[in-house]
């Protein structure tokens, strides 16, 4: 196979080395679809990594098909669609079994070099020296995967063009009552059927629903950034799924580990593991939609129905405000991001608080390392934005 080899400080070459082969029971092969060229490589590439050799294949972020897998990995299986994290996991050490993958104990050989070298190893890498593991990287037609019964995530195929058709099919026809009426709320007629008959549609069909729900709102999305200046330039939405289900062909799919909570801010922002929270905050009633706010139609088309918990920002946006309710409701916010390392905070001088407002009250929570501002007189008409940047001491 081919492969891109490094063979010395500023040399790498593709070049033919032998194709991998399983040599573990818990190890599959991927054929790679889709590799990185990350700016870690660069640290590689300027030969500032000790340990590489001559011959050492580089890459370590890369995702593809499954082609061959050892006998105890079970859940994965030949044709299925991975994406492969960089640091390998053997799932079983004190690390694996508290999520921190990358400091997995079991999976790099050399980990007394590391040691010496930065005090303390990592897991095992792709592509990244010899100090790492040895292990040859993704930027390579094939790549031997260890413990790949941990690391890789399953991802589904994009929707086929069969699939599309079926689902596009008859989107268009009313039936006898809309499943979901509250869509005329941002709908015209024709949209409203055409997103109540693909949900419908969707929901019949559990190996496509995720990716057909995520495109079916973008193409909502895509109809709602019309006004009655542009309505005319509105394509049909048949024409934008297909061509959006095209696009994704070619970029990631959607997997079972991923999840939408659809938390209120506070509860989520309490459970993120998270080092930065950058938090935008609304002006106020002014440059709001009201209740019909664009992203409250996405909740209701997905549901089926209003959502019964609506969060503090989009009430934000429906109830009467006042300057002390607005800055009362932020406050709630930053203190249920207490635990989050930094803060930027993005606000506009208009509405209901300054952004004198929004800093002095970031102030009695911790201090504010520096405040950029953009100046959009020019498109908006006198609107400035500010993002303030704070950190825990
Ligand atoms: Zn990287
Ligand atoms: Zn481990």
């Amino acid at each position: 196979m081919r492969a891109v080899v490094w063979q010395g400080k500023h040399n790498v070459q593709v070049q033919e080395v032998p194709d991998p082969k399983i040599l573990n029971p818990r190890d599959a092969i991927v054929r790679v679809t889709l590799t990185a060229i990350c700016g870690s490589d660069l640290h590689l590439y300027n030969g500032d990594i000790p340990t590489m050799q001559p011959g050492d294949v580089v890459g370590h972020e890369f995702m593809g098909e499954v082609v061959d897998v050892g006998r105890e990995v079970k859940n994965l299986s030949k044709g299925d669609w991975v994406v492969v994290p960089f640091a390998i996991a053997c799932g079983g050490c004190f690390f694996c079994q508290h999520d921190l993958w990358s400091l997995c104990d079991n999976t790099n050989p050399n980990a007394s070099i590391a040691d010496a070298a930065y005090g303390y190893s990592s897991a095992g890498l792709f592509g990244y020296s010899h100090m790492y593991g040895g292990y040859p990287g993704g930027q390579a037609e094939y790549v031997r995967v260890p413990f790949a019964d941990v690391g890789p995530v399953k991802i589904y195929e994009p929707l086929n063009d069969e699939q599309v058709f079926s689902i596009l099919q008859d989107t268009y026809i009313p039936g006898v009552r809309m499943s979901n009426p509250d869509l005329r709320r941002w709908f015209g007629e024709a949209d409203a059927w055409w997103l109540d008959n693909l949900r419908r549609k969707a929901l019949e069909d559990p190996a496509i629903q995720d990716q057909a729900l995520v495109l079916g709102m973008r193409a909502g999305d895509y109809a709602q950034s019309f006004g009655e200046l542009t309505c005319e330039l509105k394509r049909p939405l048949t024409t934008i799924f297909r061509e959006l289900a095209g696009n994704s062909r070619t970029r990631l799919a959607i997997h079972p580990h991923n999840r939408a909570y659809n938390l209120p801010v506070q509860e989520f922002l309490r459970a993120a593991r998270a080092d930065l929270m950058y938090l935008n905050l609304p002006a106020g009633q002014a440059d709001f939609g009201g209740p019909a706010g664009p992203p409250a139609w996405q909740d209701t088309w997905v549901l089926g129905r209003i959502p019964d918990v609506i969060d503090d920002f989009s009430r934000l946006a429906t109830l009467p405000q006042s300057k002390k309710a607005y800055l009362e409701m932020v406050d709630r916010i930053l203190l249920s991001a207490s635990r989050i390392r930094k803060w930027a905070v993005e606000c506009r001088d208009i509405g209901l608080a300054s952004a004198r407002d929004i800093s002095d009250l970031i102030k009695t929570h911790r201090n504010i390392q520096a405040t950029y501002s953009k100046d959009l007189t020019e498109i908006s008409g006198g609107l400035r934005n500010y993002v303030m940047v704070s950190e825990l001491a």
